[in-house]
């Protein structure tokens, strides 16, 4: 798209790993239209217990690097992965305390504009104890109290949220007091966008949620392949360059997708990961 006016497609979670793989699969998406991502750390349990989330986050940031390299807009995104409480108390330590720490040292990123969200926080997408949830959403708490301070986003990685999950998230944004455009449900159903519709989303970009999401007629969502970059599960969870050929697929089969373009694509983006589109 080059030249255009129309901006290229941004992918709101996208994920990395060192080696080739990860440089392929950004190629792949450069040359099916995408021009930004935005990074989201990866958990990576093979490393062991120490200095976990200090390590975890400079591979991250050194992925960033190589993506910007190779010509696109990154923005990036640190922070304890849900199930990290897990691999914590599996170590026989304070999961909770050890992923605050996590999310202090994003934040700490955040502060000197290394990164731009804390993410993907949250709680684990299936049933666990309720003490598990009741720290998870301590966690996220502190991480929009964190966004209200810095001006961060959080991109929340949680269970499905129908309107009484998304009404909660709702209820912490007013108690912890971050703005709400900052906060991204990740993996949002589209078919709920008017539900607390000043939450952003990130929608998994296969072609019956882009046209359910446009269908909805309302701004307030990006698309995500949430690419998880493992050999052993290639164009899991869906391909790299799933993005740029909905976008394909936008400017083919909808009037508006000028429109469409600007704000999923460039406006909201911008504003919510702070990169120039
Ligand atoms: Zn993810």
């Amino acid at each position: 798209m080059g030249s255009s006016v129309i901006p290229g497609a941004f992918d709101a979670h996208f994920h990395l790993n060192p080696g080739e793989h990860g440089k392929e699969a950004v190629k792949r998406y450069k040359a099916s239209g995408g021009s930004g991502i935005n990074l989201v750390n990866l958990p990576d349990y093979s490393i062991g217990y120490s200095d976990y989330y200090e390590r975890r986050y400079e591979v991250t940031i050194q992925l960033a690097d190589m993506a910007r390299q190779s010509g696109l807009k990154v923005s990036v995104t640190l922070g304890p992965y849900p199930l990290d409480y897990f691999f914590w108390e599996k170590g026989g330590f304070n999961a909770k305390q050890m992923m605050l720490h996590g999310v202090e040292l994003a934040a700490k990123y955040c502060r000197e504009n290394r990164a731009s969200a804390l993410g993907e926080v949250g709680r684990p997408h299936f049933p666990v104890e309720y003490r598990v949830t009741e720290d998870s959403n301590e966690i996220i708490e502190r991480c929009m109290q964190l966004s209200r301070e810095i001006g961060c986003a959080v991109v929340l990685h949680t269970e499905d949220l129908d309107p009484t999950g998304l009404e909660g998230i709702h209820t912490m944004i007013i108690r912890a007091g971050p703005n709400p455009r900052k906060v991204v449900k990740h993996h949002a159903s589209p078919e709920f966008n008017r539900i607390c519709p000043e939450i952003s989303r990130s929608i998994l970009a296969s072609r019956d949620n882009v046209r359910n999401a446009i269908r909805e007629n309302i701004w307030n969502f990006m698309l995500e392949s949430d690419y998880v970059d493992d050999p052993a599960k290639p164009d899991k969870v869906i391909p790299p360059d799933s993005v740029p050929k909905r976008a394909i697929m936008i400017r083919e089969q909808y009037k508006n997708h000028e429109e469409i373009f600007a704000s999923v694509f460039q406006e909201l983006p911008e504003y919510v990961f702070s990169v120039q589109i």
